[in-house]
């Protein structure tokens, strides 16, 4: 049963209601891999699924354009304060409805139409919203794209620079969404600062490790830093921007009136739980545990004779590079969450597949890592993503089949908050 309870849903709206304890259902029965994902706690839930969501508040705490405001002033405040001292900067902004519209502000903030932005390429690992040439940012945007090096799979910081010192971008992103290996926030600072552009550092994928300390920060590098709410950080879906003093005006009036209208605040109230949580020591063992899993199923995929991007991780993502497998990553995304291993297909650099059927797979250790699962059971997961692909390879069924119950006994034994 869904945790909390949703009787009223149930007596409502049984049709919504099922699909509700199926989902559950199908997240406590699956180990869930995709390195953007994970399991938020039920005092999270329950902040979303509050009375704030029936309130309108345009504005900032002080300066609402409704009445009202008694309550959601402080519930935003407490957000803004928690997440200054979790992540030490001196201005937060957690009114963004989620990591692309927080993007986007930075945008609006710091460039005007036609003028340059230089982020990673998708294929090579970034975002859709640092540039590429699909997504608003770079049809309205001047985009130009550094990526990694074929023989190491990482960000050459040569490259970078003589691509910045020849195109002069006003906002150079560092972060993305398929970057196994630590970021060098240091480095990208000092090109940011040669050619006068605006660093802004998204750490979407990682902001849990920072705030837990499994990666260094960009605070004191970067001097804009979005981040989405909900994957390593495990809070609702939602996210935030970071900044110093200097940058936070423009980055506020970008988000509201610039984008928005309303803020979420029964996201904000959620935002607020899990920052709080966050703060924890626990919060700090966790994020720990995350990495120490991702090289352990990194190492064990080795072992079995999967070629992974840059050779293995230093964070919570493994990028798997299928080739060698004779199978391509979509097949085995499907034949994995067949099994119960749950992740996606993903391209790799220099890809000679399409996107949408690229070689590779991404993993992630965020979700496995909130349920309890350790070190020890990462072995266990590579040999099951093994078996799998060999299975597939074989169009055997039932291999795949028994699989699925063998993680299904395994994960009885970790239970995943909201289902019980
Ligand atoms: C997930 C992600 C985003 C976008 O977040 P959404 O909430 O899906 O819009 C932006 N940047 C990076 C690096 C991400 O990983």
């Amino acid at each position: 049963m869904h945790q909390p309870a949703i009787t009223d849903l149930a007596a409502a709206d049984p049709e919504i209601a099922g699909l509700v304890e199926q989902e559950a259902k199908r997240q406590y029965e699956k180990i869930r891999l995709i390195a953007s994902e994970n399991y938020v706690s039920t005092a999270v839930l329950e902040a979303t699924g509050t009375v704030l969501t029936n309130k309108y508040s345009e504005g900032y705490a002080g300066k609402r354009y409704y009445e009202g405001q008694q309550v959601i002033d402080p519930v935003e405040n407490l957000a803004i304060e928690r997440a200054k001292a979790v992540f030490g900067v001196e201005h937060a902004n957690v009114q963004p409805y989620s990591g692309s519209p927080a993007n986007l502000a930075v945008y609006l903030a710091f460039l005007q139409p036609g003028e340059t932005v230089m982020g990673m390429a998708l294929p090579a690992g970034g975002h859709l919203t640092h540039g590429w040439n699909v997504s608003a940012t770079g049809k309205w945007f001047r985009s130009v794209a550094y990526g990694v090096r074929k023989d190491t799979g990482q960000v050459d910081l040569d490259e970078v620079r003589d691509l910045a010192l020849a195109e002069r971008p006003k906002v150079i992103w560092c972060g993305g969404t398929a970057i196994p290996r630590t970021i060098d926030y240091p480095g990208f600072a000092a090109i940011a600062q040669e050619v006068g552009a605006v660093l802004a550092a998204d750490i979407a994928h990682i902001a849990g490790l920072i705030a837990g300390g499994a990666h260094p920060s960009p605070v004191g590098h970067a001097p804009v830093i979005t981040t989405t709410t909900h994957k390593t950080l495990r809070g609702p879906r939602g996210a935030m921007i970071l900044s110093d003093a200097e940058h936070a005006k423009a980055l506020d009036r970008a988000v509201f009136p610039g984008l928005q209208g309303g803020p979420h605040n029964h996201t904000t109230a959620a935002i607020a739980v899990a920052l709080g949580e966050a703060s924890k020591p626990e919060f700090s063992t966790y994020a720990h545990a995350i990495v120490a899993n991702a090289k352990a199923l990194a190492e064990a995929l080795v072992e079995r004779g999967f070629d992974l991007v840059t050779g293995g991780t230093d964070n919570h993502l493994i990028l798997i590079d299928l080739t060698n497998k004779g199978i391509a990553g979509k097949p085995a995304a499907k034949a994995l969450d067949r099994a119960g291993i749950e992740l996606n297909y993903n391209s790799v650099p220099f890809d000679p597949r399409k996107p949408f059927d690229p070689s590779g797979l991404r993993l992630g250790t965020g979700a496995i890592t909130t349920r309890g699962l350790g070190t020890d059971q990462m072995v266990k997961v590579a040999e099951w993503i093994d078996q799998v692909v060999q299975a597939e390879n074989n169009g055997d069924e039932a291999a795949i089949e028994r699989i699925a119950g063998e993680i299904r006994d395994l994960l009885g034994n970790y239970p995943m908050p909201g289902w019980r």
